[in-house]
């Protein structure tokens, strides 16, 4: 039986869904679910065996790839008859590793993801899968997207810039993504606005270069601090800049983040090396000492804001001398925490192509290495903390008797689970903390909003 093209709800045909990688791509699977949802399919949970299994795909290191090939094979183990429909950076790149897997239905790329429903064929499995990728210069529209956290509406993560026009030697997202495209602002505060009708109380920019947010509105260019003015001027209670490249944080920004209640106090900042050669080879668009003169300004302007740092051990040619210097200079720094990659070479970027590769055991120690000083890092931070009072977004209470939530400069707290405390800014002191894990706080229980 079918209906409008599709198999019609009687047969209560279940998808299940699985992102791997960045914000972006679950504000995708999100918005993919929900599309599924609209047309009358039911959703389950990913574990769970469905008719049909979406899985949106990372390409950003080789484990990204190999995890999304022992994803597949495992779905198709426990169930060989799901359709299986494999899409993002992975499917755009590597379309034939993928289709060569047995079982798989449907690969497509970046151009095909939100068309999904065009190219199913109504879920029926045959012997061959399908291919459909086209060439990425071809991706030039903006896909509205949105994710929320798992259970609890409480952060929905808003993609307003999709795309990347530079050309880090090190990075495969311009091939995967196409070029830097936004979304027109007024639908970015249209989106806001819906997501504050479906009572969420965080929102989070998210792009893949989000600070080269650009689009027209008739005579005028909006760029990022045009879209944070107006979605400054919005009943919400939280906005969020996921990430951002050094080159592009503004003063402007900087002062709106520090006069504004409703941005938090929270910055991520890719850096990769630490090391002035590195950073050249990497062709990353700023050099050390802009990097932390802007590190020291953020913290003069905005004290004890939070700052998170992307970090690459393992790039060619980082000898044991330059590896220092990276460590150096960040545990230098006035940082919170740090995100670690271990570098991992991409087919056709120039880095793949640079002498001097690293062996993979050093790339682990040093991985090793900047995880621990990340762990003392976090720690300090939140030790600086202890004492003071900050408002905390709740999530769900979990089953030890705690509920956890985040700080406006992304502190993690818990507090003993209380009626009444999911979904909203509570003020609480910070009581103490004996990990880097998280600090144990009092609520007043007096609601902000
Ligand atoms: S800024 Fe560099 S690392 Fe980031 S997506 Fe663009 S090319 Fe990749």
């Amino acid at each position: 039986m079918q209906s409008g093209g599709f198999i019609s709800l009687k047969m209560e045909k279940t998808v299940s869904l699985h992102t791997l990688g960045c914000k972006l791509n679950y504000s995708e699977t999100s918005t993919i679910a929900s599309n599924f949802n609209q047309k009358g399919f039911k959703l389950k949970p990913f574990g769970e065996s469905s008719d049909i299994f979406v899985l949106n795909t990372c390409s950003v290191t080789d484990n990204a790839d190999k995890e999304c090939r022992q994803i597949i094979r495992s779905v198709l183990n426990n169930n060989p008859d799901t359709y299986v429909i494999v899409t993002g950076c992975y499917a755009q790149l590597q379309p034939d590793e993928i289709s060569g897997i047995g079982g798989v239905d449907l690969v497509l790329g970046t151009n095909e993801k939100f068309k999904l429903f065009d190219y199913a064929d109504n879920f029926q499995k045959k012997s061959l899968s399908c291919v459909f990728t086209s060439p990425i210069k071809e991706a030039t529209d903006f896909e509205y997207a949105y994710s929320s956290d798992v259970d609890s509406r409480t952060r929905a993560f808003l993609k307003i810039q999709d795309g990347c026009d530079y050309n880090c030697s090190f990075c495969t997202i311009p091939l995967a993504r196409g070029k830097s495209r936004s979304q027109p602002v007024y639908e970015v505060t249209q989106n806001a606005r819906k997501l504050l009708d479906l009572g969420y109380q965080e929102i989070v920019l998210t792009g893949v270069n989000t600070g080269d947010y650009i689009s027209d509105a008739g005579e005028k260019k909006y760029r990022l601090i045009d879209v944070l003015y107006e979605l400054e001027k919005l009943n919400i209670p939280r906005i969020r800049i996921s990430s951002i490249e050094p080159n592009l944080l503004s003063d402007e920004i900087i002062q709106l983040v520090k006069s504004s209640e409703k941005f938090c106090k929270h910055f991520h900042i890719p850096l990769q090396s630490g090391d002035s050669e590195t950073l050249k080879l990497m062709r990353r668009r700023y050099n050390k000492d802009y990097y932390e003169n802007l590190l020291y300004k953020l913290n003069e302007e905005i004290p004890n804001i939070g700052i998170g740092v992307d970090v690459i051990v393992g790039f060619p040619q980082e000898s044991d001398e330059r590896f220092n210097n990276t460590f150096g200079f960040l545990e230098s720094l006035p940082i919170s925490y740090l995100h670690v990659f271990s570098y991992s070479e991409r087919r056709k970027t120039h880095a793949a192509s640079l002498p001097g590769s690293v062996n993979i055991s050093a790339r682990k120690e040093r991985s090793r290495i900047l995880r621990e000083l990340s762990n003392k890092k976090r720690f300090n931070f939140y030790q600086t903390n202890v004492n003071k009072t900050h408002n905390v977004l709740f999530e769900t209470a979990k089953e030890d008797g705690y509920i956890y939530g985040f700080t406006e400069n992304y502190i993690k707290v818990r507090v003993q689970a209380s009626e009444g405390f999911e979904n909203k800014i509570l003020p609480v002191g910070i009581t103490k903390t004996d990990s880097y894990h998280f600090c144990e706080a009092l609520c007043n229980e007096m609601v902000l909003s």
